[in-house]
């Protein structure tokens, strides 16, 4: 990778300083890090200062590298055989090899992987789902395209993830699935939530759309459950542009699921009598010759990449947890590892001198480190009211279970709240393809910050 060579002397000394000793001497005098008065820092660039990342070495996304990956590629367009073939069961075998899964299915998108699972488990009309509010519209939308009713369970903030302290109370006779979401590449603490699924006799399908290589104690994420689904979009450490997959070790849903995905056509142990026909109602959810072409280019690099995110993940978490008000991450115990498709920290305005969120990410930015606050509150969405209200709907629930000010009350999650509204600061997955360099670079960024909030706090206003 580039190195960054555009450090002044200033910004070296501060940031090897960062690493070591807590105080250190500058032609001024003697100033701590963050706590004295007199400021230690390079001023922050949204002040005219020079930014933090002026020249970053992580790459821009998707990756594409024309020399390895174009030639199979370009097979495949030659060949004309672009509707599902050899080149998508080759990439379906390869995703289940690397997962540890017995099968999987590619599907145009996560979406239709979750909404295809749902179905397949035949999860629907009447059904409660537990899901996390703190997840992308996708998760939740799957469960309610399938005439279900999400119940939110509220999240730790410090993981980012459903609280599994919280699933217990959450469950009624309706019951019937829990999706865990191992949202930002965090893993869920899957051998805890499959004892509540096991202890309640619910089904779970993992959202993994944002987990590619996950693990709980060495098991990637998505076997666990009856089904794991992921997504190939383009923003996605998996990158093809569009592209899905739904993994499972149950040969039997799996059949149905590629049945589902081929017009309800009839496959393996989803058939009837042979010559009879389309054995089931089906869709169509077919990705393409080219899109697996794609996505095994993509898979040569997944694992070398995971290791990059994942080293540089505790590397910054490290550079920046004993900055006051910025709270890295929190893994579960038995997280082996996480896929990091984004970096995520907590930030307390408190201590950063009631400067606003919204404006640290502004300075964080200036300093050339791309960042957002993340999801809004998913269980207060208008889309959730207005399916209460539609024909559907109100034919299959009681008015009582659709009685939307009670479901609202139900489901408020404060946690998610304060997460959403307040706390969390995403860091994108590809600034994680970066250098050491980069990442100190980052922790001197939030540094910088956090000494001039008062100053940035007063340009902003
Ligand atoms: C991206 C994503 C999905 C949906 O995947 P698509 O391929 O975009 O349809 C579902 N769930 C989560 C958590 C996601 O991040």
């Amino acid at each position: 990778m580039k190195k960054n060579n555009t450090h002044t002397r200033r910004d070296f000394i501060l940031q090897n300083s960062l690493l070591g000793a807590g105080t250190l001497l500058f032609p001024g005098g003697i100033s701590s890090i963050w706590a004295g008065s007199i400021s230690s820092s390079p001023s922050p660039a949204l002040l005219g200062g020079q930014p933090a990342l002026s020249s970053p070495s992580w790459p821009a996304w998707p990756i594409w590298k024309p020399e390895t990956d174009e030639k199979h590629l370009l097979e495949v367009m030659r060949s004309g055989v672009w509707s599902r073939n050899k080149v998508v069961d080759l990439f379906e075998q390869r995703w289940a090899e690397i997962c540890g899964a017995k099968r999987c299915l590619a599907v145009v998108n996560g979406t239709n992987a979750l909404n295809a699972s749902l179905a397949q488990l035949e999860i629907g009309w009447g059904d409660e789902v537990l899901v996390t509010p703190y997840t992308f519209i996708a998760s939740v939308s799957s469960i309610m395209f399938n005439g279900a009713i999400p119940v939110f369970v509220d999240v730790d903030p410090e993981t980012f993830l459903m609280d599994p302290d919280k699933i217990e109370a959450r469950i009624t006779p309706r019951t019937r699935a829990i999706m865990p979401v191992h949202i930002l590449g965090l893993p869920c603490d899957m051998e805890r939530i499959m004892a509540i699924a096991k202890k309640h006799n619910l089904l779970v399908v993992e959202d993994a759309c944002q987990a590619w290589l996950a693990e709980i104690n060495h098991q990637k994420v998505g076997t666990f459950g009856n089904a794991g689904c992921f997504s190939f979009q383009n923003s996605k450490n998996m990158a093809i542009g569009e592209g899905g997959a739904i993994i499972s070790n149950d040969d039997q849903f799996m059949d149905r699921c590629y049945s589902f995905h081929n017009y309800g056509n009839p496959y393996g142990s989803a058939a009837g009598e042979v010559g009879a026909g389309t054995v089931m109602v089906g869709t169509k959810l077919r990705i393409t010759e080219y899109q697996a072409a794609i996505g095994l280019a993509q898979l040569a690099r997944l694992e070398e990449q995971t290791q990059t995110r994942g080293v540089n993940a505790a590397y910054l978490a490290d550079q920046i947890k004993d900055i006051p008000g910025i709270s890295p991450y929190r893994l579960h115990k038995n997280a082996t590892r996480a896929a990091f498709h984004l970096f995520p920290f907590r930030y307390q305005q408190e201590a950063f001198k009631g400067l606003s969120r919204e404006a640290f990410i502004k300075a964080l930015q200036a300093e050339g480190v791309p960042c957002l606050s993340g999801y809004s509150e998913l269980n207060k969405m208008p889309f959730l009211k207005n399916a209460f209200k539609s024909r559907l709907f109100r034919k299959f629930y009681s008015s009582e279970q659709l009685d939307y000010e009670r479901y609202a009350h139900e489901n408020q999650c404060p946690m998610n709240e304060q997460l959403c509204n307040r706390e969390a600061v995403w860091i994108s997955q590809n600034v994680l393809l970066g250098s050491k360099n980069d990442m100190d670079n980052i922790a001197l960024a939030i540094r910088k910050i956090y000494d001039n909030a008062d100053q940035i706090k007063k340009v902003n206003e």
